[in-house]
């Protein structure tokens, strides 16, 4: 059985998506370019033509038929991205012409790539590290500014450069450890335990700072999770509709549930949100509704970020527990059926119906600017960051705030400053288990354990931190880091 890490063959894969008015296809390996040649035809043989130049030419078939104008660009190996000699043919962009030039390399000696090919053969050749590949596929799906500047600081290296750093402090501590049991009859200490502590309490602030970094990057790069909850009728809906607009992103609908559960996504200042619309929160016996309202916890406990739904004529609340890394925000809705004097000033602009004429006087209470406090208090300090904000869903009435509110919980200012976040699950869990090891490393030296045992912790941490470039993998995990890519990549 062939495996990703055997590329002694040449592969070709279209790089570019269908429907555009050009395409690339791609061809790498150590016969790229005679394959090529036997359906170029230029004004001089692609096997002439130095690296990183472009040449205009027609492809031809075995009988003789153009297919189409092209022009190819000859990167020769090592200085190409996989490292071997690649050729990019562009094109135009039609189903066709990209399925005959396949077909042309295929004869010639090339086989189809496989997914995530391109890059784990770049990965292969030391052009890139396992993260800086993982980046690749993260840049690619990047949708925008903010999971864009995380991947493209991963893809450019700067994770890596600090890794390596990391590695290379403790690489040489080790060293020093593992002298001293050669010499263990002597009981000597090479390794200063003072510089050790230093170092291991170093290495060990920065990979937490890195694993603490992966909730902002996972935000990022998934979109930031919004649960918006509230009993029936609350303007759940009308809210999701409101805050994306014309995002509008996935309606689905799950079988056997009284609800759909609806889901979308907005981009404010560059973040992505995921609004999901859970169904309504109320005491029922209904089976059914029972399910859509586990569906609701989970989506309460998966969100970043909770929008609790309540309304000026129903001061019940329910008691949402959250988690202290969540974000609870009380959002007081149908603020235009309070009374004019109750009305916040507004500078949107309404159609239809005017709020004003919609205006109740019955529901003081809650149209007052200080909210009942008896949910506040029992939450108590129970949530990291929680408060209070009228609007209309419907009349447009306090959303801007609600946005800027939404926004500003996420710190985007550090990546803007260059640091470096983590985004990805398998680096966390590297990180993590890095954290592990390093603690128990820090309690042998303080317990004056071994230089063995404390080595070996110390070997564990540099296992773990290999992991995430890949000095340290196998198979398995390059093959299930790159089959999630496309082909072509
Ligand atoms: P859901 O069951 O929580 O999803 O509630 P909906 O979004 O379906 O809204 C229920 C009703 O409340 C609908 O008739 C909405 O038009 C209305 N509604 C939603 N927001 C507002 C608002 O800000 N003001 C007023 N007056 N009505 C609203």
């Amino acid at each position: 059985m062939t495996t990703i890490l055997e590329h002694d063959d040449t592969i070709v894969a279209p790089a570019t998506a269908e429907g555009g008015a050009m395409c690339v296809v791609r061809i790498s390996g150590r016969r790229a370019i005679e394959i090529c040649d036997a359906m170029f035809r230029g004004r001089r043989p692609l096997g002439e033509a130095k690296t990183h130049t472009l040449h205009y030419g027609e492809i031809v078939d075995r009988d003789g038929r153009t297919i189409d104008d092209v022009v190819a660009a000859v990167f020769r190996s090592p200085h190409s991205y996989t490292g071997d000699d690649t050729v990019e043919i562009s094109a135009h962009g039609s189903r066709y012409i990209v399925s005959e030039i396949i077909r042309l390399a295929i004869t010639a000696g090339a086989r189809m790539a496989r997914a995530g090919e391109f890059t784990s053969r770049a990965f292969l050749a030391g052009r890139l590290d396992l993260s800086q590949a993982e980046a690749v596929a993260d840049i690619i799906a990047s949708d925008s500014r903010w999971s864009h500047a995380v991947a493209s600081t991963q893809m450019r290296g700067g994770y890596s450069d600090m890794l390596r750093e990391l590695r290379d402090k403790l690489l040489h501590l080790t060293s020093l450890l593992e002298l001293e049991l050669d010499f263990s009859e002597e009981d000597v200490e090479f390794a200063d335990r003072k510089e050790l502590r230093d170092i291991l309490c170093d290495v060990q602030r920065q990979t937490r700072n890195l694993a603490g970094s992966f909730a902002l990057g996972n935000a990022l790069k998934e979109g930031v999770g919004v649960a918006i909850v509230g009993r029936p009728n609350a303007g759940k809906s009308t809210l999701l509709n409101r805050l994306a607009g014309d995002d509008r992103a996935m309606v689905s609908d799950i079988a056997g549930t009284t609800r759909d559960t609806i889901e979308a996504t907005a981009n404010i200042d560059g973040v992505v949100f995921r609004f999901i619309d859970t169904a309504g929160l109320r005491i029922t016996d209904d089976r059914l509704e029972q399910m859509g309202m586990a569906r609701t916890r989970d989506a309460i406990a998966k969100a970043r970020i909770v929008l609790h739904l309540i309304t000026p004529d129903d001061p019940a609340e329910e008691i949402i527990s959250t988690a202290l890394s969540q974000t609870y925000i009380r959002l007081i809705n149908k603020i235009d059926l309070c009374s004019d004097a109750d009305a916040p000033a507004t500078n949107n602009e309404h159609t239809g119906d005017s709020p004003v004429s919609l205006a109740a006087n019955s529901n003081r209470n809650m149209c007052d600017t200080q909210v009942a406090p008896t949910a506040e208090t029992d939450r108590g300090a129970e949530n990291a960051a929680q408060s209070t904000m009228r609007i209309s869903a419907k009349y447009d009435i306090g959303i801007d705030d609600l946005r800027r509110l939404l926004r500003s919980t996420v710190a985007t200012e550090a990546v803007a400053g260059g640091s470096i976040v983590v985004s990805n699950l398998r680096h966390y869990e590297a990180l993590t288990r890095a954290d592990e090891s390093l603690a128990r490393a820090l309690d042998a030296l303080d317990n004056g354990l071994p230089a063995d045992l404390l080595s070996e912790d110390i070997r564990q941490v540099l296992h773990a931190l290999g992991e995430i470039t890949g000095e340290i993998t196998t198979d398995d995990i390059l093959a299930s880091i790159f089959s999630k890519f496309c082909i072509g990549k």
